[in-house]
């Protein structure tokens, strides 16, 4: 029998992706308050290994689209490959992680499928009305409590570091042969993915980490994290605007998509704590924050706050540390 619930795996180099375990979780959960079970899809080429895997993460079964042209991920063939199985399957949700690669196609199934979209979901609960769901928005700054109005079926997106990752569980999924349409036509040809930049430092051995956020402002500041690190003889880490924006290299940056560190003490210095950033940190001894916003979300994660202005509070800090060395 099919589940009502299916989540939509990624791999990645040919094996699961991290944030598909996170999916599975939220999935699972997903089909408990519904009454239900979740099945798990696998797309891609040559992935009877990883299929065996994902039927060790607790669903009902795995759903595996094994087929030459799901090889290198284009977004066509796997919107018609899941359309062609959800009409097949009858599923109500789809549940997929909040990855580049499903913002990329999961609208277009969307769309294909006649369905809602709620992306980036962090958490959802059961009440008196059916399911209540949350999700950050205007980037991280409100949490939206949201409900579904109507019927028809649901996109869903987990937001990376939301749910624990799916363990092993005693029983092993069946394994079944998802059907898709005779033919699947490439409307990209992938020519090659270039590393962003190698993580040649590893910040998961340091004992203090000074890590900087938006907040300073631009690489021209970098000196006053340059010069507090130094004073405490700590690492420098940072937030991934930081380094999208050039002003660090990458292999600084720290949350779901950079490293995960558990320092004695982690200073974080103008990072407002989105839940992609916590993910990377929230394991630290000591955590400190300096945030001019006191509603900032860092500080819910903080043994210590200080609500000021970091071109004072870094300076001031900075000098009683080489004053007191
Ligand atoms: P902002 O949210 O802009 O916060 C800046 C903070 O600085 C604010 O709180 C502000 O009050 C404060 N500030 C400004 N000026 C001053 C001042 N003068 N003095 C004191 N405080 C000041 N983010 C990561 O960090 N790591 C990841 O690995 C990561 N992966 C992601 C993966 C995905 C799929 C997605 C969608 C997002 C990811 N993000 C990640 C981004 C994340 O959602 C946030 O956008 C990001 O963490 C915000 O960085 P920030 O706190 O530096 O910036």
């Amino acid at each position: 029998m099919s589940s009502r619930v299916w989540i939509v795996t990624q791999l990645r180099d040919g094996e699961l992706h991290p944030a598909s375990r996170e999916a599975i979780v939220a999935g699972r959960a997903l089909a408990e308050a519904l009454g239900t079970t979740a099945d798990a899809v696998v797309m891609g080429s040559a992935v009877n290994e990883v299929a065996a895997g994902v039927a060790s993460l607790g669903v009902s079964a795995v759903r595996v689209a094994d087929r030459a042209e799901l090889g290198d991920y284009v977004p066509g063939p796997y919107t018609e490959t899941l359309l062609a199985g959800v009409a097949d399957g009858g599923p109500e949700f789809l549940v997929f992680p909040h990855t580049y690669q499903s913002v990329d196609y999961m609208a277009r199934v969307a769309h294909g499928w006649g369905a809602a979209v709620l992306s980036e979901v962090v958490s959802f609960a059961p009440d008196d009305e059916g399911l209540a769901w949350v999700r950050p928005i205007l980037e991280g700054k409100l949490q939206a409590r949201v409900r579904l109005r109507g019927e028809g079926p649901v996109v869903v997106s987990v937001q990376s570091g939301a749910f624990t990752p799916a363990e092993a569980a005693a029983e092993t999924a069946t394994i079944e042969s998802q059907s898709g349409p005779a033919e699947l036509v490439a409307e990209r040809e992938l020519l090659g993915i270039e590393d962003a930049g190698g993580d040649t430092v590893d910040l998961s051995a340091a004992n203090m980490i000074v890590s900087v956020g938006r907040g300073i402002g631009g690489p021209d500041r970098m000196s006053l994290i340059e010069d507090l690190a130094a004073a405490l003889g700590a690492e420098i880490g940072a937030s991934r605007p930081v380094i999208d924006n050039g002003w660090l290299p990458r292999d600084r940056q720290i949350g779901s998509s950079g490293q995960t560190v558990a320092p004695k003490l982690y200073l974080a210095v103008g990072i407002s704590g989105a839940i992609q950033h916590l993910v990377g940190m929230k394991g630290s001894g000591c955590t400190v924050a300096i945030n001019k916003d006191p509603g900032a979300p860092i500080f819910n994660v903080s043994d210590y706050g200080i609500v000021g202005d970091l071109f004072e509070v870094v300076p001031a800090v900075t000098k009683a540390l080489q004053e007191s060395a």
